[in-house]
């Protein structure tokens, strides 16, 4: 099963993703991991969409559409949870291409539905727990990027609600309770 965790910064993705990958084996493909990974190590990409990922917008459709591609290359099909990919309608075609070139299909979109003021206080949460415990801090969680990674959200990611409701494939679930209820959530949503 191939499904993607759509929702805005903040709303959970990563963590669900996670408990994903860890009790059902299934594997997660975050394009925000790959370009920060791509940032720490150094490559010309990486160096290039560093002050576009710390300004909180999003980098353009090719250099994310490629590492989705690289990491489909040669894979078998099955189990993979997309997190923050697709974020434009650009990517949510070229996703439908590269998995049918791949002989698979896209089962289901789950959103997480969070609202905005708990959005802010999770990603300011995360970044203070961050410093006090002397770990880094992500340079896009910050005011300043988070309100321009939330407009980004709104605008270029959310049509794709629409998108995948149209194509019968959206569940919408509440992603303010806690981890284990949002995580049943997920789990009830999945089912077939
Ligand atoms: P979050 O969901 O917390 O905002 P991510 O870790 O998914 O963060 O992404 C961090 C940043 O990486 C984004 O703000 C954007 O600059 C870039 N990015 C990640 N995925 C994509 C994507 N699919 N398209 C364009 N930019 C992306």
């Amino acid at each position: 099963m191939n499904i993607i965790l759509l929702g805005p910064p903040g709303a959970g993705k990563g963590t669900q993703a996670q408990m994903l990958v860890s009790e059902r084996g299934m594997v997660q493909l975050s394009t925000g991991d790959m370009l920060r990974e791509a940032k720490t190590s150094g490559t010309e990409m990486g160096k290039m969409v560093a002050d576009v990922m710390a300004r909180g917008e999003l980098v353009t459709d090719d250099i994310v559409i490629g590492l989705i591609r690289e990491k489909l290359d040669g894979s078998k099909s099955g189990g993979f949870i997309f997190d923050g990919f697709p974020r434009t309608l650009g990517q949510a075609d070229a996703l439908t291409t590269l998995l049918s070139e791949m002989g698979a299909d896209l089962d289901k979109v789950v959103e997480l539905r969070v609202d905005d003021d708990m959005l802010v206080s999770r990603i300011v949460n995360r970044a203070n727990e961050a410093a006090a415990e002397g770990k880094p801090v992500r340079a896009d969680d910050n005011e300043d990027s988070l309100r321009v990674r939330l407009m980004s959200y709104y605008k270029l990611t959310s049509p794709l609600i629409g998108y995948y409701h149209a194509k019968g494939l959206l569940t919408s679930i509440d992603g303010m309770g806690t981890m284990d209820e949002v995580k049943a959530g997920i789990a009830a949503a999945l089912e077939p």
